[in-house]
């Protein structure tokens, strides 16, 4: 693992530098669009393309060069970097449809293709065995520490693939996060990824189960929380990302679960996980209950963010 100080990161100054390699940003949704406004930030010259016009112009009135399509986002870029919803999409952007005309047939050799999206470690490796075909090195590098942590530039890269791309990846990588792992090869990445959502997802549930419980009782939220805080109950979800309304400010709960981290897009990680459980033979119970709440709880509530699970036990709060 390597830390880096990512100061940088809190310059003001979107002037590009010309001896930084020019980025091809693919995916400006919650995650992509401060990530790629922190590498505007530290100078660095970014093409931009997502299929939503809102989400372009954001980046475009920051510095970057909005582009039409993927294939003109990559013209003048040495790196290409994704953030997308699914592995349907990475697979489409990079493949295209019929598995060979997508943007890596596009790409010169020796170009970084870093994709951050989550998706199936199976999924990272397909496209790097095809990206390493035609001459380019492709990381697999999954993020964690949420919508605060792409706006903070603090999150945590678990990146897998070569050396040499990680070297490469590596000084990139820092403006956007505070801690860069290299977990191994292809696909390592995602793996470690998804064993941390897993959890996540049950630490999530547990919490809002925890917390409703208190309530029911007559505690409130808040001096609930605090308690837990400060007891061997505490965790993620309580030290920055409460799921009860009003209890902390700046999260999705007290903004009526908008923004953050997708209901449906847990649902998707959790899934993940459950099926290479099911591949390598692995026994992940609590893995399983959670996947079940959050299969359930996205019928209605895909598009909130994942702490809405409180509404779950205390319908009051979704409404
Ligand atoms: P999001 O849905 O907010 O953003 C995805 C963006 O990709 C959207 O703007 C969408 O228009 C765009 N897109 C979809 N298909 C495209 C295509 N073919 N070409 C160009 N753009 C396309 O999702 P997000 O929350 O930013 O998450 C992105 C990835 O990061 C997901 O894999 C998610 O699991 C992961 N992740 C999210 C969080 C979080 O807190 N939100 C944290 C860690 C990891």
């Amino acid at each position: 693992m390597s830390t880096q100080d990512n100061s940088q990161t809190n310059q003001s100054t979107s002037k590009p530098n010309t001896t930084l390699p020019n980025i091809a940003f693919i995916g400006l949704g919650n995650m992509g669009a401060p990530m790629a406004e922190n590498l505007l930030k530290a100078g660095y010259s970014l093409s931009v393309y997502d299929l939503s016009e809102a989400a372009t112009k954001r980046l475009q009135q920051s510095g970057a060069s909005v582009a039409d399509s993927p294939k003109d986002a990559i013209r003048h870029a040495q790196v290409v970097i994704s953030m997308l919803p699914a592995g349907k999409h990475v697979h489409s952007v990079y493949l295209g449809e019929n598995g060979e005309d997508g943007l890596l047939s596009e790409l010169p050799k020796g170009t970084l293709v870093i994709d951050s999206s989550t998706i199936a470690a199976a999924d990272a490796v397909t496209v790097a065995n095809a990206a390493s075909k035609l001459g380019l090195e492709f990381l697999d590098a999954p993020v964690s520490g949420g919508t605060g942590g792409a706006i903070a530039g603090s999150l945590t890269f678990i990146v897998g693939g070569s050396n040499n791309a990680f070297a490469k990846a590596e000084p990139i990588l820092a403006v956007m996060g505070k801690n860069i792992f290299h977990a191994g090869d292809h696909g390592a990445g995602q793996v470690a990824k998804i064993c941390n959502n897993m959890l996540l997802g049950i630490l999530m549930t547990g919490t809002a189960e925890a917390i409703n419980l208190g309530v029911k009782n007559g505690l409130d939220p808040k001096v609930l929380s605090d308690i837990m805080l400060q007891s061997s109950g505490r965790n993620w979800t309580l030290e920055v990302y409460n799921p009860y309304p009003q209890v902390m400010e700046n999260v999705p709960s007290s903004n009526g679960y908008q923004g953050g981290f997708m209901s449906k897009l847990m649902q998707k990680d959790l899934h993940l996980a459950l099926q290479t459980a099911q591949d390598t033979h692995v026994e992940t119970p609590m893995g399983a209950k959670a996947t079940e709440l959050y299969d359930d709880h996205a019928i209605e509530n895909g598009d909130k963010d994942f702490s809405s699970i409180m509404g779950r036990h205390d319908h009051s709060v979704l409404s």
